[in-house]
């Protein structure tokens, strides 16, 4: 094959020479970019047409060790960190966004557990026992395939990093008691263990974001279940129905991080937040290759009609692949320089990158609707699910296309503590 041929197909969305990647994250995106073409791409449109949760790709994932990708190597797992993991995942996302976008939330349990903490502050006995509690969470994972989900959201200011967490744990012997209600739970019913946020109670005061403690609740705990109707635009594969905790009881031991340490997580190393955006990359890199695809009249199962040559094709497709280049240079960046205590510069442009891919994804998707025409959107193609798909991105808490944009604004004009009055 030569090279004019490959860039038509699906060649890397990074290319290994290209993008400088290290020998390990080549081979890992070589692998997820088979994977995702041979088993995510032909039962995307399943997952997608019944709403359904897509467990058989978790069991592929599982074989495959892709479930314990962020699970450090001397502890078992393939031992990718947050660049690795970021471009893995936008293989992924190319073929499927809801196993992508599912596959985040389980990723982000052992991401933020394992390479992230390790940059984090905590005392020699704390560490070590984080360590060991983190043990069990992943012996879950490697050994016996448990999918852990993300339920952070509750319909209010908490997802965003402005409340504390209305979902409450209180402390008993051996462990904690859980009441509330989280919204939009990927992976409901399905997941084997909910990593939920809540605030750990103190009588007589007031709940705070600094008492912000992860758990790790097991799906069959007296006490939880999950309900509400999932009938939604895009991502219909994430299953994303509500959970309920009446007086759910968890040992000590489903504890994910110590206390206090979520929250100097989310103060330090914010790049955390940019890890539902690689879904949406490889939805953008998708909308693309699929527009250029179906213009060369090269789409598997359409007549091979041409349509290159008309002058507006052409300059469409040449904004789309502005769009896109844009789009990879600056969220390459990002995921590149992510780690602890960034500069206000380096936050601004992971805010940036964050709004672009999301934005970008949808506009490219939509771009490319207009531009191949009225068959493009039909169901038994691809094309008219990615425009779904890509459509959420920027609705995803805390870092919505909204929420970057007041950020970015705010904190461009703003040193911190100053005010105008
Ligand atoms: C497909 C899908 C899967 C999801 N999966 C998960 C999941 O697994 N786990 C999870 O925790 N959540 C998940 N979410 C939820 C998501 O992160 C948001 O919480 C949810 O979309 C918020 O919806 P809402 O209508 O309650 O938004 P609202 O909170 O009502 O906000 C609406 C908009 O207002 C803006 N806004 C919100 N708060 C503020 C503020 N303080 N200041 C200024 N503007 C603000 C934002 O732009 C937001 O988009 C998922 C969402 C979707 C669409």
């Amino acid at each position: 094959m030569d090279a004019l041929t490959l860039d038509r197909t699906d060649a890397p969305i990074f290319d290994a020479k290209a993008f400088r990647l290290t020998p390990f994250e080549a081979d890992l995106t070589a692998r997820a970019r088979d994977f995702g073409a041979r088993v995510l791409a032909p039962r995307a449109a399943h997952w997608d047409r019944h709403a359904a949760f897509p467990m058989d790709n978790y069991r592929d994932m599982h074989a495959e060790g892709l479930l314990g990708i962020c699970i450090p190597a001397e502890e078992g797992g393939l031992g990718a960190g947050f660049r690795a993991y970021c471009l893995t995942a936008a293989e992924l996302g190319r073929h499927c966004g809801a196993t992508a976008l599912t596959w985040n939330m389980h990723v982000c349990s052992t991401l933020w557990t394992g390479v992230l903490t390790e940059d984090l502050e905590m005392d020699e006995a704390t560490r070590a026992e984080h360590r060991r509690r983190r043990r069990l969470h992943y012996d879950r994972i490697l050994q016996g395939g448990a999918i852990y989900s993300q339920p952070f959201s509750e319909g209010g200011a908490a997802a965003a990093g402005a409340a504390a967490f209305g979902t409450t744990a209180k402390r008993v012997p051996g462990g904690f008691v859980i009441n509330g209600k989280k919204i939009f739970a990927s992976l409901a019913g399905h997941a084997d263990q909910y990593g939920i946020l809540c605030t750990e109670v103190h009588e007589g005061e007031k709940l705070s974001r600094r008492d912000t403690l992860y758990l790790g609740v097991p799906a069959t705990a007296p006490g939880v279940s999950v309900e509400g109707e999932w009938d939604p635009l895009g991502m219909r594969g994430t299953v994303s129905r509500n959970l309920i905790f009446r007086d759910v009881f968890v040992p000590e031991d489903a504890a994910l991080m110590p206390a206090g340490l979520y929250f100097q997580a989310a103060s330090r190393w914010p790049h955390m937040f940019l890890t539902l955006s690689p879904t949406y990359m490889g939805l953008a890199q998708a909308a693309y290759d699929f527009c250029v695809r179906y213009l060369r009249g090269e789409v598997p199962g359409m007549p091979p009609v041409k349509r290159r040559m008309y002058p507006t094709k052409q300059i469409a497709v040449a904004q789309m692949r502005i769009l896109l280049e844009q789009t990879k240079a600056l969220w390459f960046q990002a995921i590149t320089e992510a780690g602890p205590d960034p500069s206000k510069d380096q936050v601004l442009r992971a805010l940036a990158a964050q709004h672009v891919v999301m934005e970008n994804a949808n506009a490219i998707a939509t771009l490319a609707i207009r531009t191949c025409g009225g068959q493009s959107m039909l169901k038994s193609l691809p094309l008219e699910r990615i425009y779904r798909d890509s459509r959420c991105g920027a609705l995803m808490l805390p870092w919505t296309a909204e929420l970057c944009v007041d950020r970015i604004g705010r904190d461009a004009l703003y040193e911190k503590g100053e005010t105008d009055a």
